[in-house]
């Protein structure tokens, strides 16, 4: 099976190279502003069709103003303003189509129109398609116009992958290529290890259902203090000085480096539970929703579990294991773990799950994981029933999307009652 799949390697640029790089990321930018620009202008002034383009259209529109008002676009490669217009494209597409779902009530995500970049305040990045080559023994990748670039490391693409396109970005002031490819996805055995559940938290990053809980890593807070001190030299630099550019450069290293020391982090933790369990079963969290506390959300940030949660779904398939989302609603927390008793009272500030019931008393988080554990074995089966002719554990739209708190009867002693409708059908 074919799967594409994104190659990440740092470049090791002169300052030539740098000043190509910097003028291929400006170009792709003014591209981009030109777009919405024309855009625009085209929506107030013309009518009916032509109020709308593509980006087909708009390079064509581009390439005869590149003539006249901007022969500077032919020292890069005609692929960086053709990229931007496409990103345009779908950025204006996903717009439409959100407008067009919201109305419908199918979501009630807002995706907004695309807006203007600004330099030093957006991403330098830029795209390239066409002829792209990898040079491994040399560590070398040759881009269109930009000729051979050195990689600090060796690459390690597969023989079989197919180079679809190179996305050129900077951090700080390291330039970085990504490369998609197009590779062939061998067969794996299936994975032989136990099954583990994780109830992802703050106090802990998670609590596993094999009785191990995962330490919450504490990037950005640990070095809170730095980060203050430099902010407020950064404020203190007049604007436009050489003073300010040399903070803005040490303000963007230091979360460069957070970035990376949490990018280690979650990728050593997904591999290691990809790599030894065959199912893995986690909480759907709403992590936006979460993020709107005030007070919590530089925890939840510093944690990153969206990306956690999106690093397992992409590795689990290649160590032969399955991630399983349980509904966010299934209330993990309040649920007793040995007699399913529903501790309705329970708050954050309780730290220790007690059951007045069978008198279980045990970590919150650990109830929680060994909750969701159960939610895969037993209660799935019993709350949430799968059609007999049906193999998937999903509805149709992927995910459960009622409130499991409606769907769990309790009844008056506060045990759950085992829900008989099929999720799928109801
Ligand atoms: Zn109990």
């Amino acid at each position: 099976m074919l799967r594409t799949r994104g190659y990440k390697y740092e470049l090791r640029v002169n300052n030539k190279e740098r000043k190509l790089l910097g003028k291929c990321a400006s170009i792709s930018r003014f591209t981009w502003n030109w777009g919405i620009a024309n855009r625009k202008q085209r929506y107030r002034t013309q009518t009916g069709e032509a109020r709308y383009t593509d980006a087909m259209k708009q390079h064509k529109e581009l390439n005869h103003l590149k003539l006249t008002e901007f022969p500077w676009m032919y020292e890069v490669s005609k692929c960086v303003p053709q990229e931007a217009l496409r990103d345009l494209d779908r950025s204006y597409q996903n717009f439409f189509t959100n407008h067009q779902q919201i109305k419908r009530k199918q979501t009630t995500r807002y995706i907004g129109l695309p807006i203007f970049k600004k330099k030093g305040k957006c991403k330098d990045s830029f795209r390239l398609t066409g002829a792209i080559h990898l040079f491994p023994k040399v560590k070398q990748v040759q881009l269109p116009r930009l000729s051979k670039l050195r990689l600090k490391e060796r690459p390690n693409l597969p023989v079989s992958a197919r180079i679809l396109s190179a996305t050129v970005s900077r951090t700080a002031d390291r330039w970085y290529v990504a490369l998609t490819v197009k590779e062939e996805q061998p067969d794996c055995n299936p994975n032989d290890g136990p099954m583990i559940a994780l109830d992802k938290g703050l106090s802990v990053f998670a609590a596993l259902s094999s009785g191990i809980s995962i330490a919450r890593p504490k990037f950005l807070l640990q070095q809170a203090r730095k980060q203050g001190r430099l902010s407020k030299a950064h404020s203190r630099k007049q604007k436009g000085s050489n003073n300010k550019r040399k903070s803005t450069l040490r303000l963007a290293r230091f979360y460069r480096r957070i970035a990376n020391q949490r990018h280690n982090f979650l990728h050593q933790t997904s591999t290691y539970l990809a790599k030894n369990h065959s199912v893995i079963v986690t909480e759907d969290l709403y992590v936006k929703g979460l993020m709107q506390n005030k007070k919590l959300s530089k925890y939840w940030a510093d944690l990153s579990h969206g990306m956690f949660q999106r690093f397992l779904a992409y590795k689990a398939p290649l160590y032969g294991s399955t991630v399983i989302e349980i509904d966010r609603w299934f209330p993990s927390s309040k649920l007793c773990s040995k007699c399913l008793y529903y501790h309705r009272h329970l708050t954050l500030a309780d730290r220790a799950f007690h059951c007045p019931l069978c008198g279980l008393v045990l970590d919150r988080d650990q109830n929680a994981a060994f909750n969701v554990a159960n939610y895969y074995t037993i209660y799935q089966f019993l709350l949430f029933p799968v059609a007999e002719s049906s193999a998937e554990t999903l509805n149709a739209c992927g995910e459960a999307v009622r409130p499991a708190s409606e769907q769990a009867r309790i009844d008056e002693s506060g045990r759950t009652a085992p829900r008989t409708v099929c999720n799928n059908c109801s």
